[in-house]
């Protein structure tokens, strides 16, 4: 019997192992951290062995393949033994493609993803179709494949799943876009960050589509240098396309496929901002592609209620609009996020540093950016970039200090928006906590 072990008991890691014993596979488990009392109830209502708190090397050189979460960095121990004996190592996506024959629509990109895959998802639904939505999302895909039996798959992959992935292929994949991130991850080397993108295209065939956005320099720097062979779908918002694919006219989205049209103005939208409008075009396409109605897809634009996190609105406090953009761990999100914001801005900023260039965020700041609140522990790199152009900058420590200085900086009609730029983890478990400790402050403001 083959042996499959799985490295890293969270949701992907236990939903493969889940699958990997439903096909039959001699099973172990192993993580090195404490799983959580969820994970561990999957493990041993299947009766998957496991351990934590380590990785034993002498059961996990055994395996014929490796499924590998994809938190997991190659330089640990047990992995450059892995490596060195050649063991073949796959990511959970890769394995639950094996034995999902529904159609793919794939989502990467450095930024959109979470908000793209979703859109798609609700559009899907919308159409009726029997869609699952997994990835970096939910319940995992091999969970899913494993206990489901959907036609459809709208599936949100990180470059860190892509790496692993070789015999994958999607119906429709989307690049979103590329700018320079986790390249502590890629040896500092964009090369490697741009190559694992676009394993996305990967094994694609004529019959399949690729969804880009023509106006990313880096996506079509590279396309320049390869060959594909999937129908190629640019959507941009600086030209005029002729062919398949997606443009803005006249504050409109046109989105056209096999000589079939769709039009929605800007201001329809439910999603806001620039960023949102290549969101909105991609979905708009792929939504083509799968023949749904103009109709469907106009109300799924339309409707679409946003996701936690991402330029969420909470409301207002005396005409100051608090937003919670807590999701924007990096400078191109901010940009957006700034961009996306008519009037003046009191923005909360900071946190872990990930090797940020602040300077494509100069003019927008200057220009819309009235004080600056940091909510971080080592803010000097902010306070340096943006000293000579913002005229308050003030140091905080915790969301609920943020939020009080920010609103007694705002004026009225003024947004507070946190789109931090950074990490969050100097005072933070993760972005979405830092969210909701923003939220309830603002919560807290508004029943004051
Ligand atoms: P991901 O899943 O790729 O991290 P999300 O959908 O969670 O992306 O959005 C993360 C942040 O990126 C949001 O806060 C938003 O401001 C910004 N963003 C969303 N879509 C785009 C896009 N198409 N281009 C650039 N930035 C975007």
């Amino acid at each position: 019997m083959k042996r499959i072990v799985v490295l890293g008991g969270k949701e992907s890691g236990t939903g493969a192992a889940v699958l990997a014993l439903q096909k039959g596979f001699d099973v172990f488990l192993s993580d090195n951290g404490t799983l959580t009392p969820e994970y561990v109830g999957i493990l041993k209502k299947y009766n998957i062995p496991y351990e934590e708190g380590g990785h034993t090397h002498e059961f996990i050189l055994n395996a014929d393949e490796i499924i590998k979460s994809p938190g997991i960095p190659e330089a640990i121990p047990v992995m450059r033994e892995i490596r060195a004996k050649n063991i073949p190592v796959i990511s959970e996506i890769e394995f639950a493609g094996r034995y999902c024959n529904a159609k793919k629509i794939c989502i990467t990109g450095s930024n959109g993803k979470t908000t793209t895959s979703s859109l798609i998802y609700f559009l899907l639904k919308n159409a009726g179709l029997n869609v699952g939505l997994a990835g970096n999302i939910g319940k995992s895909y091999a969970y899913q494949v494993a206990t489901e039996n959907y036609d459809y798959y709208v599936l949100e992959i990180s470059s860190f799943q892509l790496d692993d992935m070789y015999g994958f292929k999607a119906d429709i994949a989307v690049l979103l876009n590329i700018t320079p991130d986790h390249l502590d991850r890629y040896n500092y080397d964009t090369r490697n960050y741009i190559n694992s993108k676009f394993k996305i295209t990967q094994n694609m065939r004529s019959e399949d589509c690729f969804i880009f956005c023509s106006d990313d320099e880096i996506t079509m720097g590279n396309l320049k240098k390869i060959v594909l062979k999937a129908k190629m779908l640019p959507v941009t918002q600086t030209r005029i396309i002729e062919k398949d694919g997606a443009y803005v006219f006249e504050n409109k989205i046109i989105a056209n496929y096999n000589y079939s049209e769709f039009q929605i103005l800007i201001d329809d939208l439910s999603l806001n901002g620039k960023h949102n409008v290549y969101n909105s075009m991609v979905t708009a396409i792929a939504g083509k592609i799968l023949n749904i109605s103009n109709s469907v897809i106009r109300a799924s634009l339309v409707g679409f209620k946003g996701i936690e996190h991402r330029l969420e609105k909470l409301g207002k406090v005396k005409g100051v609009e608090f937003i919670n953009d807590s999701k924007a761990t990096n400078v191109n999100s901010a940009w957006y996020a700034l961009e996306s914001v008519h009037g003046k801005i009191i923005w909360i900023v900071g946190g872990t540093d990930k090797g940020n260039d602040y300077s494509p965020l100069f003019e927008l700041v200057k220009a819309k950016v009235r004080a600056i609140v940091c909510l971080g522990v080592d803010n000097t790199k902010i306070i340096e970039n943006f000293k000579p152009i913002v005229p308050v900058i003030v140091e905080t420590r915790s969301a609920k200090i943020a939020v009080t200085k920010a609103f007694e900086l705002a004026e009225p009609d003024n947004t507070v928006l946190l789109s931090p730029a950074c990490a969050s983890f100097d005072l933070f478990k993760n972005y979405e906590d830092r969210g909701k400790k923003f939220k309830k402050a603002v919560e807290e403001l508004m029943s004051e």
